[in-house]
């Protein structure tokens, strides 16, 4: 997900952006990235989505594993209401369960439930169905439930009935546990599982979703989309969208050249020229983290992009991404939030998550991604530009454990940040290796932080504990004191200095220094120095005469520094 720059977003942004002017900018894309971030910080405060981590999911759901879900929507816009059914295929992990329980919001109207093709008794009671398990059934179950009503909205919205320009647009928006606001199902991360899914509207709407179109239906002015997925999806990746759109579509060729793939763009007729123009860049963009990371992982699928009406950012659907309408200009205005959707679906769709607590894999490697494109568009100095943008705001709390609170600016820039230092400390050689060995083995599955550290120790053969320890489960960065003199001897220079690492909450950081020596009107020299105690005395020789050190000077670490 991306909210308007990482704050989790603000009702105020919809006043922003209808605001002519602001499209008006015409400056590059990382001085466009800086404004934003200074015009936001100023403007938003923290809106959070509260989490609740515990009450949501009962231990019967972690004994299941959902293999399909096969669901059927019948709009009707006009009422705000469904009628749907759900035909789910699992397996029971654990024999003698008394229940199978999913979650869904208690306000449908529920027509039938069936378990293995007969009617059974359940409970259904705020979040969750319980369907009783009163007769011995196989490992593998068959549950169908035909339900009927108005979704109710929670969370990020949820499932909603809208309208734009007196036209109606239906939309979804279920991360991380609003799934079950539309429809019942397992909803863990990391319970993946196959999907067909079946939305019905008037003729005149064209309906998309995940995966491929398997046919289009027509029924008496109805018409039926169905589309199919072949590679697994979490739940809360799951999308739906039915409105009136225009569609177009570009091709992208996969990078050993054998496979072509449609990148698909489902926009309203007003914002059609618009979004030709803006839209453009994802097949550069799909093919610059294919080259970096490995192949698109839903190549047999497609890539896609659909407006809908969360003005607050973006989500990232599984190869649907949903981008709010207020973000289609037509000046190239969100190419960062173009870039993070599509490095989504690396990371956090393709690479799921074990857990949510573990959401800067999603975040920290798609924000990250972001920092990559513009290098590779700009070079070095707007890596450096776009991960300065990424640290206005000081980070508060850890990335271990984000609380009840998931998309926070830590959650997104300091896990950035995180991958940036790994990156300075290991080298790009090993850091890249890394990250493709990463999602190479986790593609389609799910991993946790500590599936990702053992990843870059094996890669790199280096003991990583001090590193995720300080930065993973630590809540500060470092601040240096230092003190300096150079001494001539003979003909050369001894350049003493003390480090004393003085910040409050983390003792000891360990970590590769960059420090540079300036000389009188004769440029500078680089000097890596790994720190491993609170305080150290350096002595760096040359054959010139310092006039300066800088400490950190290509801003490579979460890192500040005082003069004593
Ligand atoms: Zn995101």
């Amino acid at each position: 997900m991306w909210k308007i720059k990482s704050f989790a977003a603000c009702f105020i942004i919809l006043l922003l952006f209808t605001g002519g002017s602001w499209l008006e900018y015409k400056q590059s894309g990382i001085e466009l990235e800086k404004m934003k971030t200074d015009f936001f910080s100023q403007h938003l405060k923290n809106f959070k989505l509260r989490f609740d981590h515990d009450k949501y999911i009962t231990d019967n759901q972690r004994q299941v594993d959902i293999l399909h879900y096969d669901l059927f929507f019948d709009l009707f816009p006009e009422k705000k209401k469904f009628v749907a059914s759900a035909i789910i295929k699992g397996v029971l992990k654990t024999k003698g369960l008394n229940s199978l329980d999913l979650n869904f919001y208690d306000n449908f109207e529920i027509n039938l439930v069936e378990l293995n093709g007969k009617k059974t008794d359940y409970t259904y009671e705020e979040k969750l169905i319980s369907i009783v398990i009163d007769h011995s059934i196989p490992d593998t179950f068959k549950v169908k439930i035909e339900y009927s009503g108005t979704p109710k909205s929670a969370g990020f919205g949820g499932f909603s009935f809208a309208r734009i320009n007196g036209k109606p647009l239906v939309y979804s928006i279920s991360e991380p546990t609003y799934a079950s606001t539309w429809f019942p199902c397992n909803d863990l991360p990391n319970d993946k599982a196959l999907l067909d899914i079946r939305i019905k509207n008037d003729s005149s709407q064209v309906s998309v979703s995940n995966g491929v179109l398997v046919d289009v239906v027509n029924d008496n002015f109805r018409k039926t989309y169905h589309w199919k997925t072949i590679y697994p999806i979490s739940t809360y990746l799951i999308a739906l969208y039915s409105s009136g759109y225009k569609h177009f579509s570009d091709s992208y060729i996969s990078i050993d050249g054998k496979d072509t793939m449609d990148i698909d763009y489902y926009v309203l007729p007003n914002d059609y020229k618009n979004a030709q123009i803006d839209f453009a860049e994802h097949v550069e963009i799909l093919g610059f983290l294919a080259e970096t990371f490995g192949e698109y992982p839903f190549i047999g699928e497609k890539y896609g992009v659909a407006e809908f009406l969360w003005q607050r950012g973006a989500m990232e659907h599984q190869t649907i991404t949903g981008v709010g309408s207020n973000l289609v200009g037509g000046k190239n205005f969100f190419l960062d939030i173009y870039i993070h959707e599509a490095a989504h679906q690396w990371w956090g769709n393709a690479v799921g998550l074990k857990s949510w607590k573990d959401i800067w894999l999603n975040e920290g490697f798609s924000s990250y991604c972001e920092a990559l494109y513009f290098e590779y568009k700009s070079g070095s100095s707007a890596l450096q530009t776009t991960m300065q943008s990424k640290r206005q705001r000081k980070f508060i709390g850890s990335l271990d454990e984000p609380g009840e609170f998931l998309f926070t600016n830590t959650v997104y820039n300091k896990g950035a940040w995180v991958l940036h230092m790994l990156r300075w400390e290991l080298g790009d050689k090993i850091f890249f290796k890394i990250l493709r060995e990463y999602y190479r083995k986790y593609k389609y599955s799910n991993a946790s932080t500590g599936d990702f550290k053992n990843v870059c120790e094996s890669i790199s053969g280096k003991d990583l504990d001090k590193f995720f320890d300080q930065w993973i489960r630590g809540v500060s960065e470092i601040e240096l004191s230092y003190d300096w003199e150079t001494k001539q001897i003979g003909d050369n220079y001894n350049t003493l200095i003390d480090l004393e690492q003085v910040q409050e909450n983390y003792e000891e950081f360990h970590f590769l220094l960059e420090i540079g020596i300036q000389y009188d009107g004769d440029g500078i020299d680089y000097h890596k120095i790994y720190i491993n105690a609170p305080s150290i005395r350096l002595t760096i020789n040359s054959s010139k005469k310092p006039e300066s050190i800088l400490i950190d000077p290509n801003q490579r670490i979460l890192l500040s520094a005082k003069s004593k």
